[in-house]
């Protein structure tokens, strides 16, 4: 697909900012957010997160982090947020506590609305992260860190040897299944059709695999548990009849939404709205970046996102150092990711 790349004028007026400093504002305060701002700031750019009215992202509900390195004991998800959060402002990035509620992508300085200011930009980087989806029943609310989850990689450690329920037909659930079925003792894989979503291949696998037991048509009436998980409560579709199955932990995996619902129309977004990735972290508008969750559909984890943080802030940090040199008439290479 032919994908419209905005350029624009690099010697036109910059931002209304402290003098010949560059203002990158990046929106998300997730890891890939966080990243972002203290490699942009350390960068001696001129930097704003614009965090959302909670900032943090999806770490702000998860309980112990296992898989981040440096916390030989883990750390708690708010805790790992608060130090990033710590750590960006240290380094001289200003924190927002607000929601991004316009944005217009179509001049320079790009601007950014929230419900009580306007923020403008040389380079924004979009760091909006994805929110899992939830069946939205009473008790999975009450459950979530405590057995109830959406994330497999994160968590599934804490179940070894027991048994866990995984939730969904598409190719996150049957991924999360197979993965959990090194670790657990038994999966049971739970999908309220008669035929699963995701890739041939990954149904093959889960379907041969006997550690998984696949109960299709099946939905899910209520988790059970007071403190934590102890069971499902699941219908059979076809009877109408429900059993109690006994697990200790259930994965969710419905899929995922990605924030992007003020981008839209704005920048190029693919057919399930996540931010089109061209080369390591632009979008189709030149100076715009993307980082982390919004864009990738694959990884999905706090280091891949923090990682592709910094690539977004060292690409919109050259990006910026080209135009400088461009509107000098002393033009430097300009950076310009391979696929363009
Ligand atoms: P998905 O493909 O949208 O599948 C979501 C699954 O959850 C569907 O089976 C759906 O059931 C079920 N579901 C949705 N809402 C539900 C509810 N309220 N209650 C019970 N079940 C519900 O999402 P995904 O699996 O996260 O995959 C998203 C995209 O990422 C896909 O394009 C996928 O191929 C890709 N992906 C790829 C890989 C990989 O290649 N390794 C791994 C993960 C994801 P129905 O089938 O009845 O609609």
């Amino acid at each position: 697909m032919a994908i419209d790349v905005k350029e624009f004028d690099p010697a036109a007026p910059t931002h209304d900012g402290p003098e010949h400093m560059k203002r990158v504002v990046i929106v998300g305060s997730g890891p890939a957010g966080l990243t972002a701002a203290i490699y942009a700031a350390r960068a001696n750019l001129d930097t704003t997160v614009i965090a959302g009215l909670t900032y943090g992202g999806q770490l702000m509900l998860t309980s112990d982090v296992e898989n981040f390195p440096g916390f030989a004991e883990g750390i708690q998800g708010p805790e790992l947020m608060a130090a990033m959060r710590a750590q960006a402002e240290r380094v001289g990035a200003k924190v927002i506590d607000q929601d991004v509620e316009r944005v217009d992508f179509s001049k320079r300085p790009f601007t950014l609305n929230t419900d009580s200011d306007t923020y403008t930009a040389d380079a924004v980087i979009i760091a909006t992260g994805a929110a899992a989806k939830w069946l939205d029943i009473p008790s999975e609310t009450r459950l979530r860190g405590r057995g109830v989850s959406t994330c497999a990689t994160c968590d599934g450690f804490f179940y070894r040897g027991q048994d866990v329920a995984v939730i969904g037909g598409g190719d996150s659930a049957l991924e999360e299944a197979l993965y959990l079925s090194h670790i657990v003792n038994k999966v049971k894989l739970i999908h309220r059709r008669d035929a699963f979503r995701g890739s041939k291949i990954m149904q093959q696998r889960a379907l041969s695999n006997p550690k998984i037991e696949v109960l299709f048509n099946t939905g899910i009436e209520e988790i059970l548990g007071e403190d934590d998980v102890t069971g499902l409560r699941v219908r059979d579709i076809i009877s109408g009849q429900t059993r109690d199955l006994a697990v200790s932990g259930v994965f969710v995996a419905i899929g995922h939404e990605p924030n992007t619902g003020v981008f839209r129309d704005k920048i190029d977004l693919d057919e399930k709205g996540y931010v089109r990735l061209i080369g390591e972290s632009h979008t189709n508008v030149h100076g715009v970046f993307v980082a982390g969750d919004v864009f990738d559909t694959r990884y999905r984890q706090a280091i891949t996102a923090a990682g592709s943080g910094c690539k977004a802030a060292m690409d919109a940090e050259k990006f910026l150092e080209s135009e400088i040199a461009a509107a000098e008439h002393h033009p430097i290479e300009m950076v310009t990711p391979r696929n363009w």
